[in-house]
């Protein structure tokens, strides 16, 4: 299976960063991983105009289950998919805290996606209480059980675990801690959809960095990260692109 570096740019950047982007593609030609930025929506066509004829892909950070309609603020996967994106980020963490997003929700925007022909990134993860109650495989099973489609194939869907306390704040599960929950998704995903889920990258996010992504990703059925404030600049996810 082919790696993937995603980098979520969540709502940060204007028309400034996408020197980052040139820089990276200049420094990237032909990296051995798939590289996406998945920056504000604001970004994504202009984005994909100074990435296209590059190894850079370009992605949306969610999308409406609805194709069109009376959604003030909200953004169609067909609308993703006509600004130049190829993939789309669902259930991150801080969509299901700040707008109440649920695994239905989720499974709904992911089944649109697949529709409109993204790869959607489906995002799960557990918090620091849920980890310290011995509850988290049984939150990220749930939550992928109920997020994914069942008819999802490993060309069209990207897992991505991303532990709600390892995002931002520096810390990172052990090691063996990862591969623990790794695992456990490979299974979990093969009774969900599957021969097919041999081949879904399983991407593991929360504060990977240059400096820990050469750990993070021997670890088995690591496949790639999903990678946020180390993504805004070309030099760090560079760095982690090379690791990959
Ligand atoms: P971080 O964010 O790399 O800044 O921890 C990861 C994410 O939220 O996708």
């Amino acid at each position: 299976m082919r790696k993937l570096a995603a980098g979520n740019w969540k709502m940060n950047g204007t028309a400034a960063a996408l020197a980052e982007v040139s820089a990276l593609a200049q420094a990237h030609p032909a990296p051995a991983c798939d590289m996406l930025l998945c920056p504000p929506a604001t970004l994504i066509a202009r984005m994909a105009d100074v990435a296209r004829g590059t190894a850079i892909k370009v992605g949306g950070q969610d999308c409406h289950a609805r194709s069109s309609g009376a959604h003030t603020g909200d953004i169609s996967a067909e609308m993703l998919v006509d600004s130049g994106a190829s993939h789309v980020i669902l259930g991150h963490s801080e969509r299901r805290t700040d707008h109440g997003e649920t695994d239905a929700q989720v499974l709904a925007k992911a089944e649109a996606a697949l529709k409109a022909g993204l790869i959607a990134i489906v995002c799960i993860g557990e918090t620091e209480a849920e980890r310290d109650a011995g509850r988290t495989l049984d939150v990220v099973g749930t939550q992928l059980h109920g997020s994914v489609p069942a008819d999802a194939t490993a060309a069209n869907l990207v897992i991505a675990y991303e532990p709600v306390w390892a995002i931002g704040t520096g810390r990172t599960p052990t090691i063996a801690e990862i591969a623990e929950v790794h695992a456990f998704l490979r299974a979990r995903l093969t009774a969900r959809i599957g021969a097919a889920a041999a081949d879904v990258p399983l991407l593991y996010g929360g504060s990977v960095k240059p400096s820990n992504a050469t750990e993070i990703f021997a670890v088995p059925h690591v496949d790639g990260a999903l990678v946020g404030g180390a993504s805004l600049k070309a030099a760090d996810f560079g760095a982690i692109v090379s690791a990959l």
